[in-house]
């Protein structure tokens, strides 16, 4: 599957909010948008008129850049979320919330949603003890999720543990801190995903 792997530090100064790509870097002063609050290239502090159509558009790339995937992998969930009851919207950002590597990253596993990605490539990661190393595998309600026993010895999976007690877990998520597993214990609400977009604006795009 293909992936953006320019600078991601101009997505956000492209969005003007932080999309916390960098794990531990974006919490700190490097933070590339406390440097330059401004959108990258020449005409990025240049005063903009915003059509209704580029705010609609703005709210789609955010979402995009956050989870990080590629516009034919988010029509795909869009089209699934379109045929499922309930709001669009909010259908949309659960299908992407249940990610295995979104799961990894709300479970502290990981310090960005990129790390967790690539985490999950490299086969660390282990559903209902099965080795699973697809990103966008969507993780069920009930599943656990733990790290691969053999990949425990790693310098980088060590980190990890030794870090994960100070973490703070969302309410949909459950985490064992002592087995070192996660488990979805509910299907994540709108008011569960801390993300200031607005979805129905993505909708109104994505539905013309
Ligand atoms: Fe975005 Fe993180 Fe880079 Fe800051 S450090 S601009 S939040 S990716």
């Amino acid at each position: 599957m293909a992936r953006y792997t320019g600078a991601v530090c101009r997505l956000c100064r492209r969005e003007g909010m932080k999309l916390y790509l960098k794990g531990d870097r974006c919490y700190s002063e490097k933070c590339a948008l406390s440097q330059k609050a401004y959108a990258p290239g020449q005409h990025g502090q240049g005063r903009k008129k915003v059509s209704e159509y580029g705010i609609q558009l703005r709210e789609k790339q955010k979402v995009k850049r956050i989870y990080g995937v590629q516009e034919k992998q988010f029509r795909r969930y869009f089209d699934k979320a379109e045929r499922q009851r309930g709001v669009c919207g909010e259908n949309l950002l659960r299908l992407l919330e249940l990610r295995l590597d979104n799961v990894v990253y709300r479970l502290g596993m990981a310090s960005s949603r990129v790390d967790a990605r690539q985490l999950v490539r490299h086969g660390h990661f282990t559903v209902n003890g099965k080795k699973v190393n697809i990103p966008s595998y969507s993780v069920r309600t009930g599943e656990v999720i733990a790290f691969r026993e053999a990949s425990k010895a790693s310098p980088k999976i060590e980190g990890i543990i030794a870090a994960i007690s100070g973490k703070q877990t969302p309410s949909w998520l459950e985490l064992d801190k002592d087995a070192m597993t996660g488990k979805v214990v509910n299907l994540p609400a709108r008011e569960d995903i801390d993300l200031p977009i607005e979805e129905h604006l993505i909708v109104e795009l994505c539905s013309r």
